[in-house]
């Protein structure tokens, strides 16, 4: 029995220069570790027959209709530019439109070397397939627009990093698409305009069907991702690596390597081992999605009709950019106070709490969160400063109508903390998926209580706290 996905490739039917032919290689002993079936009956994927599905979400099987393929893309690192990269460790099985007639890419992560590994094995080690798997089903569940995951599975067959053998698996990744800022670059650097006008009106017929022409695709991209970034900030989340190869025309959340999210509140935390110099640190993320939009525009002048009139309208539009993720910040976090609202002083106010927190070293989830039940006042060991800043805020509810429900739609009790991440890859490496399956479990629904899982809610022991993440 072989398990039937109804394929659409629309991007397969794109010139050669887009991708590389080839079929995912075949793992040793797939074993299913995860799978999605809810997302699963959304694609229309059936899922009756579980060794099937091992097969077929480890690569050894290509199903009928997939037309796999790695993706060529380009894109700046850490801010310098790379103008081949590529799926060098991934290949896109294929399309399909789901059951509200959305296409949706479903790709395997893990899958093998492709003509774009330069370096490296194309494989994956469980850890960060278990912890992409978490945290972008973490996110489906707290409302930030993400790719999803379908499958994990093991392979078998032990991946090499550097403290030694660890277990492989495959991710299998669910995504409106795949189309990157880098994509765009990577036709524009060859100023390849036949190419870099396929994936334009691809682009457009995928996710921008209204846009008028490039300058208003940009607009809608900006619209998205400004949104995106302010998600981000709101629930203390920090991508790790916002390089442009990582920055979608989507406007989902895409690549977890060393995404994390924050327990103490500071604006310059980072957890990325390679983010040496804080480039992505968690408040520079409003200011780095303004310079990845800049290489956008970037590739999209050659397709406007007046070069000089383009680049300065883009710059226009660039330059506004950080004051509209100012702007979309304000907004989630006033929300996050229970102010349905705008008055004069709620930045002040909003601000203000945050300082509050940082110079507190205040737990960033739970003192939101203990705001709903007065535990906030905890966070502080000198509580006066936030005491005369709690009597401000009551006295602004007051003009509120229904601010609880306001804060517990916005304040997740429960998020994927770092040191239980670790916690979870360690015991699963030793063959114990328990703690996996529990946080899963728990983070599908984050805005409720969960008195049951209290570890879960809580912030590190010094001796637990993990300084570095790694992809
Ligand atoms: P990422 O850090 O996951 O965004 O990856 C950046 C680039 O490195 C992409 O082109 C990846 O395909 C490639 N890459 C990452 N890990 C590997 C690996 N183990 N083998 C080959 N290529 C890789
Ligand atoms: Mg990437
Ligand atoms: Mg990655």
């Amino acid at each position: 029995m072989s398990i039937s996905i109804a394929f659409d490739n629309s991007y397969a039917r794109l010139p050669d220069g887009f991708f590389s032919r080839l079929a995912p290689s075949p793992v040793s002993a797939p074993a299913l570790l995860a799978f999605n079936a809810t997302l699963a009956t959304e694609l229309g994927i059936d899922t009756s027959d579980p060794a099937g599905l091992a097969e077929v979400f480890a690569g050894n099987t290509v199903p009928a209709g997939a037309d796999p393929l790695a993706q060529a893309y380009a894109g700046h690192q850490f801010g310098g530019f790379s103008p081949q990269l590529g799926d060098g460790r991934a290949v896109l099985l294929g399309e399909v439109l789901d059951q509200s007639g959305q296409r949706r890419d479903i790709a395997l992560k893990g899958s093998g070397r492709t003509p774009y590994s330069r370096m490296g094995d194309g494989r994956a080690w469980l850890g960060p397939v278990l912890r992409e798997y978490l945290l972008s089903e973490a996110m489906h569940a707290l409302g930030i627009p993400t790719t999803r995951a379908l499958a994990a599975v093991a392979t078998g067959d032990p991946v090499l990093r550097e403290h030694g053998p660890l277990p492989g698996a495959v991710l299998t990744r669910v995504a409106s698409s795949h189309i990157r800022v880098g994509t765009f670059e990577f036709f524009a650097a060859r100023r390849d305009l036949a190419s870099l006008t396929a994936l334009y009106d691809h682009t457009r017929a995928r996710h921008y069907p209204d846009a008028k022409d490039p300058a208003e695709m940009l607009e809608a991209v900006i619209d998205r991702q400004a949104a995106l970034v302010a998600d981000w900030l709101s629930i203390g989340f920090i991508h790790g690596v916002m390089n442009t190869d990582n920055t979608t025309l989507s406007g989902e959340t895409i690549d977890y390597g060393p995404a994390a999210f924050m327990d103490v509140y500071h604006p310059i935390t980072v957890y990325s081992f390679i983010d040496r110099q804080g480039r992505y640190s968690y408040q520079n993320q409003s200011q780095i999605i303004a310079w990845n939009l800049a290489q956008l525009a970037s590739a999209l002048v050659p397709l406007m009709p007046d070069a000089d009139a383009a680049v300065q309208q883009f710059t226009t539009m660039i330059h506004a950019m950080p004051a509209r993720v100012e702007a979309e910040r304000q907004l989630r976090f006033r929300r996050k106070l229970g102010l349905a609202t705008r008055q004069e002083g709620d930045t002040a106010l909003v601000d203000d709490l945050l300082k509050l927190m940082q110079d507190h070293g205040a737990d960033f989830s739970n003192t939101f969160r203990g705001l709903i039940d007065g535990t906030a006042r905890d966070q502080f060991a000198d509580p006066a400063g936030f005491d005369a800043w709690h009597a401000r805020w009551q006295h602004r509810l007051k003009a509120e109508d229904e601010p609880q429900a306001l804060m517990r739609a916005t304040n997740p009790a429960v998020i994927p903390r770092n040191h239980r991440v670790e916690q979870m890859i360690a015991a699963a490496v030793q063959g114990d998926f328990a703690p996996f399956e529990r946080m899963l479990d728990v983070l599908q629904r984050p805005f409720d209580d969960h008195p049951e899982a209290a570890d879960l809610k809580q912030p590190p022991r010094p001796d637990e706290v993990v300084q570095n993440t790694f992809c």
